[in-house]
């Protein structure tokens, strides 16, 4: 796909076509998830949109396309599933955006022609040259912050510190449940006496990243508009907390998808219930695009 220049102005996305019965979209009060439609709902809408090229998809990873790991480094993509991204990303533009490092993405997506938007959007990359750097003025002093949070957390069964490009996070997901309750405060105090670091928690993870004004939400944005033609209807797929400031950046221009079935309050329009579901739903996604239509017809 041919990239549009990188580095030019943003465009309004009020602009952006009206969404489909959408009126959840425009809410700004979250919503219950598990009151949410199911995604299925949309497939015909967004197939349509695809095979007209107006749909633009955005993936988180971990939870999302591929089941939460007991350890991240064993997370694996289904092969099925990469075939189905790699067709969709030969149709339209297809970005994995996670807290993972950029080149952790590439290598566990393994599809040349997709957008990676890694380190919470901090990192973007595509094919191209596309290339975007947000974190290189934290680099210092998250290189002390994470010897600092090494020194806290030593010693802890089951608590591991994983450096990523523009993020620190302090795992606890094998951790006994008195040694979980006894790291927090250790790592609010880091956080404090680092004001240009921002913590964050997500699932059995605590996590300190640049204190700026930038997040998944706006890497969304930001690649929409250098990537996407300018009707393109954005859906981001995402399971965490972090994955809220893309549904909030996409309640005017796009669809957030919450995949989970726990009950708490999303930004999303609509649900799926796990990895199983989001594999059927793009796959039929994929299914939908190849359709050959009556209004695809050219010529009498
Ligand atoms: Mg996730």
């Amino acid at each position: 796909m041919a990239l549009k220049s990188p580095g030019r102005p943003g465009r309004s996305h009020f602009l952006r076509k009206p969404l489909l019965p959408m009126s959840r979209q425009l809410a700004s009060e979250p919503h219950h998830l598990r009151e949410l439609p199911h995604a299925r709902e949309l497939l015909p809408a967004l197939a349509a949109d695809c095979r007209a090229g107006r749909l633009a998809l955005f993936l988180d990873f971990d939870g999302t396309l591929a089941p939460i790991a007991a350890h991240p480094r064993l997370a694996r993509l289904d092969a099925g599933l990469r075939r189905v991204l790699a067709e969709l990303a030969a149709r339209v533009p297809v970005a994995v955006v996670s807290g993972r490092a950029a080149s952790d993405v590439r290598r566990l997506v393994g599809i040349d022609e997709i957008f990676v938007a890694g380190s919470h959007g901090f990192e973007i990359a595509g094919p191209g040259g596309l290339v975007h750097d947000e974190g290189a003025p934290f680099a210092a002093e998250l290189d002390a912050a994470q010897a600092e949070l090494e020194r806290a957390v030593r010693g802890l069964p089951g608590v591991w510190v994983e450096r990523k490009p523009y993020a620190i996070a302090v795992h606890f997901r094998d951790a006994p449940e008195a040694v979980a309750a006894r790291i927090e405060e250790p790592v609010r105090e880091v956080a404090r006496s680092r004001p240009a670091l921002l913590l964050r928690g997500g699932k059995k993870v605590f996590e300190l990243r640049p204190a700026k004004d930038w997040d998944k939400g706006r890497a969304v944005l930001w690649l929409l508009d250098r990537v996407a033609p300018r009707e393109a209807r954005a859906v981001f797929l995402g399971d965490d907390v972090t994955d809220e400031d893309a549904f909030l950046r996409l309640r005017e221009c796009g669809i957030g998808i919450v995949v989970g079935e726990e009950e708490r309050p999303t930004f999303a329009g609509y649900r799926l219930r796990d990895t199983r579901e989001v594999r059927a739903f793009l796959t039929a996604l994929l299914e939908g695009c190849r359709e050959r239509r009556p209004e695809a017809a050219s010529g009498p």
